[in-house]
């Protein structure tokens, strides 16, 4: 006899008066979307916009190209001659004003886990090559400069404002260098803190005010540079990949960056994730993909790639999936990356740069073996977790997902009007949404 089947619960719940109920098909994180709260409007700045000082150009932060100094030496940096982007690695102190750099690549001088973690928990040693990097750097004047000037900022900030580059002695400097050029946690900055002809402080550059070509060479250098922090350290189980827009999304600065970070753990998530996928390997695309097809939730989709509104999350999220059969970014062809990227370039330009945002990637850890797809949500952070979420662990997300697409895809088709985001995407009912457009799952190859 048959055991008798129980039908999964439904991700989605629309009550009598409205209530929208959701279940993640992923993590279970229950969220509820209460009537009445949606049309609030979301961004904006809190204070008005203030004029920018011509002075400040290109030095408003850290990040800024007048700053190259403030932060640790580069590891590499995407620069561009007209149509034609090249990659500059390792450049010296004396030659990094000789280029602007569209995007590069830094330590993080903050970094959430040390060089010292790995060094002190697994026995890791500086990879030869980060040595000669870091010998090559210091042989010069302006090197050694640099790099004192970032130890003693880094001492100050800790909260040792006594011990400055002079006062240690070579293995000390050495120790502390180390981290530079041998760490885990990296930034990758753009070139822009405000929008060329800004003339507020509101006019900030964020991911979709980039054009889309100059959008996928942020994504593919970001991914570059995910493989090599894998490469680097073999005991680095998760590369976590993430952008926070805005301080309210945890940005120190409102100039665009993403960071990566080499970790020891798939981190909660992925092991939820991943007992699920074992009892259904078809996961993503039935739980998600599928579900939200049938849903009406998808906003757009091109031939690599696939846009929804999710269900199931604390803040109104979009979820951009790839549909490669590769589930490594690093190991997707030039087209599949562009065709992630073109969507999720569009979905930032859809949120607008005044709304803060987490960006988070996710993808197939290092030691796991069932197929997981890339992909990248794009969180909206315009509520605050209060005590009923901390009493109930019920969420409140004020916008369902039927309206954040419907809000998402409103914008879509005017960005596409003015030529904003990519063409050739198909937007909301010009998808095609077959079944199954994932092919992460090899049972679909
Ligand atoms: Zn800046």
């Amino acid at each position: 006899m048959l055991p008798p089947h129980e039908p999964a619960p439904s991700p989605l719940t629309t009550m009598a008066d409205g209530t929208v109920k959701q279940v993640s098909p992923i993590t279970g994180t229950e969220v509820w979307t209460v009537p009445g709260r949606a049309n609030r409007p979301i961004g904006g700045p809190a204070t008005p916009p203030q004029s920018l000082d011509p002075a400040k150009h290109g030095a408003h932060c850290a990040f800024c190209e007048r700053r190259y100094l403030d932060t640790p030496p580069e590891k590499s940096r995407l620069v561009r001659d007209g149509d034609a982007w090249r990659t500059l690695p390792a450049l010296p102190a004396e030659d990094l004003d000789e280029t602007v750099a569209e995007f590069r690549r830094i330590p993080n001088l903050f970094e959430i886990l040390s060089f010292d973690y790995w060094r002190k928990n697994y026995g890791y040693e500086m990879p030869a090559d980060a040595a000669a990097r870091q010998s090559a750097y210091l042989a010069t004047e302006a090197g050694r400069e640099h790099v004192a000037g970032v130890v003693t900022q880094k001492l100050r900030a800790s909260g040792d404002p006594d011990t400055t580059w002079d006062a240690l002695g070579d293995a000390e400097r050495e120790e502390l260098a180390r981290g530079f050029f041998a760490g885990g946690h990296d930034v990758v900055v753009a070139r822009r803190h405000f929008t060329d002809g800004a003339e507020t402080d509101a006019d900030l550059a964020g991911s979709g005010t980039l054009t889309p070509e100059e959008h996928a060479r942020y994504l593919s250098f970001t991914v570059a540079a995910m493989a090599d922090l894998y490469a680097a350290n073999r005991y680095a189980r998760y590369v976590a990949v993430f952008q926070n827009w805005l301080r309210p999304a945890g940005a120190s600065f409102d100039h665009l960056h993403k960071q990566l970070v080499a970790i020891d753990e798939r981190g909660v998530q992925a092991e939820v994730e991943l007992a699920r996928l074992r009892a259904n390997p078809n996961l993503f695309n039935e739980a998600a993909v599928n579900y939200a097809q049938y849903q009406n939730l998808v906003v757009a989709e091109n031939d690599h790639a696939i846009a929804f509104a999710g269900f199931g999350h604390r803040y109104p999220t979009l979820e951009i999936y790839s549909r490669s059969a590769s589930t490594k970014p690093w190991e997707h062809s030039a087209a599949e990356l562009r065709a992630v990227s073109d969507l999720v370039h569009a979905c930032h330009a859809a949120t607008g740069p005044l709304v803060p945002s987490n960006e988070e990637w996710h993808h197939q850890a290092a030691d796991v073996d069932e197929p997981m797809p890339w992909r990248i949500v794009l969180k909206w952070r315009v509520s605050t977790l209060a005590g009923f979420e901390g009493g109930t662990k019920i969420y409140l997300n004020t916008i369902d997902p039927w309206t954040l697409r419907d809000r998402v895809v409103d914008r879509l088709f005017a960005l596409r009007d003015e030529g904003r985001v990519a063409a050739g995407m198909r937007i909301a009912t010009e998808a095609h949404c077959r079944p199954n457009p994932l092919l992460y799952n090899p049972r679909l190859g």
